[in-house]
């Protein structure tokens, strides 16, 4: 009853233990992970993959890119094929698709309409993601027409709803928006603050296009602070990018190459300049848009005025600003504007020079860019220096040239400082994590050690009862062994234990020829009769130690019965001399009783050598041998007699 308690008891506390061991070192994992791990709402590419893994809306919404009539043709096709009704992912997908084919029509209405349709839908169904992809499309287009505040309006909805919603595939594009927005405003400080950021949320996202943008355009970031090292540094990334495979964007590609072509120029590296430049006109071709035009002439034009070629630079900036589509772009005419103007001013022609910077400067202001305002000005008063309007150049200079070195001091101060506080805040944020994540892994390392020193205990307990067991199982069996094969007053082993050895032999050796000794000693009953029972008990264990004294390992001794013991021994080349050293053993030296000694001798008789198999056959050894031992008594006692001394 107790046994069976304890047994209950123990696999009660072993069964808590290997839960407790399961929830250490598997559950916990995923408990610390979750921790960490950002809640973020699945892409509509997700959602939609979830409905159909190979969903043809994801296809044809990459078609309505590229061939927008064929796009909306399988669109149509596959609405009618559909036998149930669309699911909202899908609804959404149809939408955009028809309106990327209104886009690409430049049916500028429709495209207004489906925007109008699907912010219904996002807002009805709360679609949070929907009404930020929305918002950030508003900001790219306002980006676009360097209507940079409204763009800024739109963006910084756009990154309040993707914020709120974890939506990372949208904030992406959002912060890259949001930076280029800021540089535009000249807001250098909050540029940078967004395309880091955006690095930042790119490293979750390893392989997403923005990690190039990022890079490139923190690179531009250097580029108005003219840290050009470190501008190079980020475009070289940015670069790195999109050349590893599966990356390559033509397109970004071009703008990176030109970006470090314009580098170079600064830096007065015409050679490098070229290079790049040429790098970049690699990918320009038919197809390429209007916009990277436009970029490339200017480009042209402004390694053309570091060769020197100021003709020909004047030509690219006339390419630019005879672009069918330069009217789209205010602040690439008004570059190209003041590219010219220098080309102009290069050749000579100050007056030209002058005119062609007052269109610049107009546009300059329409757009409100600061940056190149002041670049424009500044050129302005150089040429009126040239031509000798001193007095006008002055006053230019002076209300210019403070205002560049206050600005770039000042944004370069904010945006050093801003890197600064930004790391250190985000050092100090992930210290945060580290330290919780460390205090929980402390704890979990704490309790798992505990678990497994438990179970080291358990083990070593197993093991030492298992151990304890079997010392007691042989134990107990050798006893039992002993109690009955052996005889107690003798140590020698009982006639059980001669048959068994003839039956399966242990100590034996089949192979080996013994012989049967039977050894009487002579005239106990005398002993028993004159000195006591227990004395002739004493004379009996002596007699057998001096006996077992002679016998081997492989060999036995047998108490037969009484004041008879029989050895099995193996045969020997001189087995007369054997028998007779039995014999001495017992007679060289007497018994020493308490007050007297004792002298005892023995009979012995010793049968033919035989084999285990003979042995069990028949009992003619057996016989012999107590032939043997009786003419032994016969011719006087002390002595032996071997079977062969009977042949006489
Ligand atoms: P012999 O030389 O002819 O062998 O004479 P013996 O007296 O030894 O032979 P006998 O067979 O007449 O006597 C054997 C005696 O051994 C008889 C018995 O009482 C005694 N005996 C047998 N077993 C024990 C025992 O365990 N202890 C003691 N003390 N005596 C025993
Ligand atoms: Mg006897
Ligand atoms: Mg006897």
């Amino acid at each position: 009853m107790l046994k069976k308690t304890t047994f209950s008891l123990l696999i009660v506390l072993l069964s808590m233990l290997i839960v407790v061991t399961i929830d250490a070192f598997l559950l916990k994992n995923s408990h610390v992970d979750s921790n960490v791990a950002l809640i973020s709402i699945p892409s509509p590419e997700k959602q939609i993959l979830a409905i159909d893994e190979k969903h043809p809306l994801i296809s044809i919404l990459n078609l309505s890119n590229s061939k927008p009539q064929q796009a909306q043709q399988v669109l149509d096709d596959w609405s009618k094929a559909l036998a149930r009704k669309p699911e909202l992912i899908e609804l959404i997908y149809q939408l955009w698709i028809q309106r990327n084919v209104a886009k690409s029509h430049e049916q500028w209405e429709s495209v207004a309409q489906y925007d109008h349709a699907l912010f219904e839908l996002a807002t009805q169904q709360q679609i949070t993601w929907l009404e930020s992809k929305l918002y950030t499309e508003r900001a790219f287009k306002a980006l676009r027409q360097d209507a940079y505040h409204e763009g800024l309006v739109n963006i910084k909805k756009a990154i309040a709803l993707a914020e709120k919603d974890q939506a990372g595939f949208i904030l992406l594009e959002a912060y890259n928006t949001a930076g280029i927005l800021h540089n535009a405003l000249n807001q250098l400080k909050q540029s940078q603050l967004y395309f880091s950021k955006g690095l930042e949320l790119g490293s979750k996202y390893p392989n997403n296009e923005y990690n190039g943008r990022f890079n490139n355009n923190l690179g531009l970031l250097f580029v108005h602070l003219e840290q050009w090292d470190r501008a190079t540094e980020y475009l070289l990334k940015a670069e790195q990018f999109y050349r590893t495979p599966g990356q390559l964007m033509e397109n970004r590609l071009t703008v990176i190459y030109f970006n470090l072509s314009y580098v170079h120029i600064e830096l007065n590296n015409v050679d490098k300049a070229t290079e790049y430049y040429e790098k970049a006109m690699e990918y320009i071709n038919d197809d390429t848009s209007r916009y990277l035009h436009i970029v490339s002439f200017k480009a042209k034009g402004r390694v053309d005025l570091l060769a020197g070629n100021a003709v020909d630079a004047e030509q690219s900036a006339l390419q630019c600003l005879g672009d069918s589509d330069i009217g789209q772009y205010p602040k690439q005419m008004g570059i190209c504007l003041y590219l010219r103007s220098l080309a102009l001013f290069d050749q000579g022609k100050e007056n030209d020079a002058v005119k062609v910077l007052s269109e610049s400067i107009g546009v300059f202001k329409q757009i409100s860019h600061h940056r190149w305002l002041i670049r424009s000005n500044l050129l302005l008063a150089e040429i009126f220096e040239a031509s000798g309007e001193y007095k006008q150049a002055l006053t230019v200079y002076k209300k210019y040239h403070g205002e560049e070195r206050k600005q770039i001091i000042n944004e370069f101060h904010a945006l050093e400082t801003a890197f600064e506080v930004r790391s250190i805040a985000k050092e100090r944020d992930l210290l945060g994590v580290q330290n919780q994540l460390k205090d929980l892994e402390g704890q979990l390392t704490g309790d798992r050690f505990k678990i497994l020193t438990l179970w080291l205990a358990v083990v070593f307990i197993v093991t030492l009862w298992f151990v304890s067991r079997s010392v007691i199982d042989r134990r107990q069996n050798r006893r039992l062994h002993d109690l009955s094969y052996l005889d107690p007053l003798t140590g020698g082993g009982n006639r059980r234990l001669y048959y068994r050895e003839l039956r399966k032999p242990e100590v034996l050796d089949k192979e080996q020829q013994y012989r049967l000794v039977m050894v009487d000693i002579d005239w106990f009953k005398r002993i028993n009769d004159s000195y006591g029972h227990e004395v002739g008990d004493e004379v009996l264990a002596d007699v057998a130690l001096k006996l077992k004294a002679q016998i081997e390992s492989d060999e036995l001794f047998i108490r037969w019965g009484g004041e008879e013991f029989l050895l099995l021994v193996k045969d020997r080349p001189d087995f007369r001399m054997y028998s007779q050293s039995l014999v001495s053993a017992i007679n060289r030296s007497p018994l020493n009783l308490s007050q007297q000694s004792l002298a005892v001798t023995v009979s012995i008789g010793a049968s033919g050598p035989c084999n285990l198999d003979q042995l069990n056959k028949d009992s003619t050894a057996f016989s012999l041998a107590d032939k043997c031992l009786y003419k032994a008594k016969e011719q006087g006692r002390n002595q032996y007699v071997v079977a062969e001394d009977l042949l006489y």
